[in-house]
């Protein structure tokens, strides 16, 4: 276990709450929630390495046309590139709908799923591969933001590697939700042995706008077909509007 840091201000959290031997707790600059005590990198490694139920699943099949929808109607070609994408269910539905995707992630064993699909995916990060600039209209990160290391490094390379005015398209928890509300540590979506970030719909377009982005699309509406049945949970579309100046 160990102590962490706001990725943004870079300082320790006060303590909000605990979670078995996880500790929630948030900036007192900027106000982004974190999960502090933690797991360390080794063993957040040896949970990546052995998952087998997957984080999109059966839902993404559900979600991926509407989303897919709202990535088209915002960019302005078909380069997409899917941030961890899992066994790749949205991948699919991707290419199946035109797009010209690839899929990255950091579990060999999903690469290794997608690759017998014939899906085209890569191991590793966003900021591991070193894309070209300017190479992708769609960059996706489907419920993934909340376990990247460093979420502002993740979306500098985002903004780097899309076109002007391509789409970075993102969901994740709420943590502002009425569930983590009421059920604190106990709420279902915390996962605080995996999720490493927990942001509200506030900290997160204060996020994007650091890194270069103007929101377009949001919703936490479980009726709205992007989010459809996800109870506590956020859609975000953002357009690239400049270069980001984060790591500047
Ligand atoms: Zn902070």
């Amino acid at each position: 276990m160990i102590n962490t840091f706001c990725f943004r201000c870079r300082i320790p959290g006060t303590p909000l709450f605990s979670s078995g031997r996880y500790g929630i707790a948030q900036c007192p600059i900027c106000g982004q929630a974190f999960t502090s005590p933690r797991a360390d990198d080794a063993e957040l490694q040896k949970f990546y390495g052995n998952r087998r139920e997957t984080f999109q699943s059966l839902g993404s099949m559900l979600w991926a046309s509407p989303r897919l929808d709202l990535v088209q109607h915002w960019a302005g070609g078909n380069r997409l590139l899917d941030v961890g994408c899992d066994r790749g269910d949205f991948l699919a539905a991707a290419i199946w709908r035109g797009f010209r995707a690839i899929g990255i992630d950091v579990s060999e064993r999903n690469v290794t799923e997608c690759l017998k699909k014939g899906l085209p995916a890569i191991s590793g990060t966003i900021e591991s591969q070193r894309f070209l600039p300017g190479n992708f209209d769609a960059v996706t990160f489907w419920d993934v933001l909340e376990h990247v290391p460093d979420p502002a490094t993740a979306l500098t390379e985002a903004n780097r590697i899309l076109a002007p005015e391509g789409v970075l398209a993102t969901s994740c928890p709420d943590f502002d939700s009425w569930g983590r509300k009421t059920f604190g540590g106990n709420w279902s979506h915390l996962h605080p042995n995996q999720h490493l970030w927990h942001f509200t719909g506030e900290t997160l377009g204060k996020l994007f706008v650091e890194c270069g982005f103007r929101p377009a699309y949001f919703t936490k509406d479980p009726l709205s077909l992007s989010n459809f049945g996800r109870v506590d949970h956020m859609v975000l579309i953002s357009i690239k509007t400049k270069e980001a100046s984060w790591l500047n």
